[in-house]
């Protein structure tokens, strides 16, 4: 990283024909700003954007790095482990989830930096899923009051992908599917064998042509590690430079350590610490926490205070619980032929042919199949898992790499009370107690993954793998700060807005009641953009009044970041 200072750097870069728009406005602590947003990654991205174009005073603190993907970033996975939060984090239970690169990021952007860029959207039944199917909780929105956001979204990051996506509401998408490479194959070639439905080429967010002054995808496969050449959207490259351009601060290496509440009872400003270990003060007339699905609720435990002793916000005694993750299994295949697993996005092909309730299976929900595309220290690392590869074994699985193709299950785990984030007793370098996280699996979770795995094992053997193995893991963490009607039994209300404090938003993965089986990240951001929307709409009612005006607002489409609108080619309405 450069010894400078990012915000001193004359031509900040992120991408290869991105450069952030100079100078950043600079907000003082002591300047009330109208918003002060924990984390600029997913959600806060989006949420600094529309809240910056839109007029108001607002600055996010990131605990990590301002990225400038030329000087910062490399092609190579080891050399890409610093886009992750690998601070220490506690995890157990029965089936403890592993942390560090396989959850959150750090730094501007977020987990968006490192993630695949698959971006399906959800179904309608994953909204109502206890009235469908009686299991889990149902969200106080549908999908059809999201749908103008996914449909936004979809378009300012772009999304690529087929013209006609059959499962959940069926729609398009707003740039062409990208062409099907190696680690596609497997999926297409297995499916069709089977007689199970799939897509190929998306949705993905990676550009399949050029998009404003973005290239398009180069194929070269290191999207996890953050796509230097800037195909891959991630909040650093779709939203931030529009929030800095309108105004909107983004201030790095600021880790939020603790939530003010002022006489009044309402939120008066953040604690953090800089990159020195100094701590400040910045006064907000409202906060959003954008932490992501464990610092989130870490966050608000470590700001417990009079009146609020479990933890702010925590009236329910809701927080940190209900916390999910997907379940990812990884089916790996050994084919004659030569795959290349690492040519092309790993995020590739996929079938929801399985998504939903089938009382057949003996369980409720279900399950996705996707491409994978491990590159080899991850692919590595499955193959200890998978079938305890070591020593001359590992070298010669490695030797073989380009004959192995991947699929992977994202099965829908179901929300539980116990599966929860709470504080641990070990401190990080601030002194702040780091989050503790407790993960097990239930019955239906187990007949579900078992299903799913044995599923995609026989696509794997139909596409004519001559050997099968798999690794079982996890993805994709959200809950622990959920939405509901019922402040007894949730921590916000419908548009994100903490029960307890009026001027105290969360916004971010950690808000889910169930998580489906798609992706997360496209709903996250069309949360965010949603949350953004009814904040304008409620103006400065929000920074005095106490009232909850919960009338759905106006989509704005007119805050797109710059070359977002009307571009692609628009596949179906
Ligand atoms: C390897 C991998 C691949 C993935 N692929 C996909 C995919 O293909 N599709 C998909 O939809 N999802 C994918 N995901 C998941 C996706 O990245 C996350 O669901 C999403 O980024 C979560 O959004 P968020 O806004 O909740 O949090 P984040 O995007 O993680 O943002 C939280 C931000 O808050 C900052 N922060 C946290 N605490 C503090 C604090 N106290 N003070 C200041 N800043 C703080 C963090 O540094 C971070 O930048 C993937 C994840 C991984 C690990
Ligand atoms: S495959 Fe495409 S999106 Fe992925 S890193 Fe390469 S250029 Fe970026």
């Amino acid at each position: 990283m450069s010894p400078r200072g990012k915000d001193e750097h004359p031509a900040h870069r992120l991408g290869a024909m991105q450069t952030l728009p100079q100078p950043m406005r600079r907000y003082s602590d002591s300047e009330a700003v109208d918003y002060c947003i924990i984390g600029v990654g997913a959600a806060g991205g989006v949420l600094l954007q529309r809240l910056a174009r839109a007029g108001f005073r607002v600055v996010g603190l990131e605990a990590g790095p301002f990225w400038d993907t030329e000087e910062d970033w490399v092609s190579d996975e080891k050399g890409s482990h610093k886009l992750y939060w690998n601070d220490l984090r506690i995890t157990g239970g029965s089936h403890p989830l592993a942390l560090g690169a396989n959850n959150s990021g750090k730094g501007v952007g977020g987990g968006t930096v490192h993630w695949a860029a698959f971006t399906p959207r959800f179904h309608p039944s994953d909204f109502r899923i206890h009235t469908e199917d009686g299991v889990g909780a149902d969200w106080p929105i549908s999908y059809w009051d999201l749908k103008p956001w996914y449909e936004l979204m979809e378009r300012e990051m772009p999304v690529a992908g087929p013209a006609w996506f059959p499962w959940g509401d069926p729609h398009g998408h707003p740039y062409g599917p990208h062409p099907l490479a190696g680690v596609g194959d497997a999926l297409v070639r297995g499916c069709t064998k089977l007689g199970i439905r799939c897509v190929a080429g998306g949705p993905v967010a990676i550009l399949s042509a050029s998009h404003g002054d973005r290239p398009h995808c180069i194929y070269r496969g290191f999207c996890l590690q953050g796509c230097k050449v800037g195909a891959k959207a991630s909040t650093l490259i779709t939203h931030v430079p529009d929030a800095v351009a309108h105004g909107g601060e983004v201030r790095a290496w600021s880790m939020a350590s603790r939530i003010r509440l002022g006489d009044d009872g309402r939120v008066a400003g953040v604690f953090y610490f800089d990159r020195e270990g100094r701590e400040h003060f910045q006064r907000a007339r409202a906060v959003i926490v954008s932490g992501y699905a464990i610092e989130t609720p870490r966050l608000l435990f470590n700001s417990a205070c009079p009146g609020h002793r479990h933890g702010l916000a925590n009236s329910s005694g809701t927080l940190g619980r209900y916390l999910m993750a997907q379940a990812g299994n990884v089916i790996a295949g050994r084919f004659d032929e030569l795959v290349r697993l690492y040519k092309g996005p790993p995020a590739h092909a996929l079938s929801e042919e399985f998504y939903e309730t089938d009382p057949r299976r003996g369980f409720a929900r279900g399950f996705a199949i996707q491409t994978v595309g491990p590159l080899p220290v991850a692919f590595a690392k499955q193959m200890v898992a998978a079938m305890g590869a070591w020593g001359w074994g590992m070298r010669r699985v490695m030797m073989d790499y380009n004959h192995w193709n991947t699929l992977g299950v994202l099965g829908e785990i179901l929300p539980w009370e116990d599966n929860r984030v709470e504080l641990a007793e070990e401190k990080d370098r601030f002194g702040l107690p780091v989050a503790k996280v407790t993960f097990n699996l239930h019955d239906n979770d187990k007949k579900l993954i078992e299903f799913g795995k044995q599923k995609v094992m026989e696509i794997m053997w139909a596409a004519g793998a001559e050997r099968v193995v798999q690794e079982s893991r996890f993805a994709h963490l959200v809950g622990a700060a959920r939405m509901g009607s019922d402040p007894s039994t949730s921590v916000v209300d419908r548009f994100g807005r903490t029960h307890d404090v009026a001027n105290l938003f969360i916004c971010d993965g950690s808000i889910f009641p169930t998580q489906g089986s798609a992706n997360p990240g496209l709903t996250i951001q069309a949360l965010a953009a949603r949350t953004a929307d009814y904040l304008i709409s409620q103006g400065d009612a929000i920074f005095h009044s106490s009232k909850r005006d919960m009338k759905e607002p106006p989509c704005r489409q007119a805050l797109s970041p710059p070359s977002t609108r009307f571009k692609g080619v628009p596949r179906i309405a």
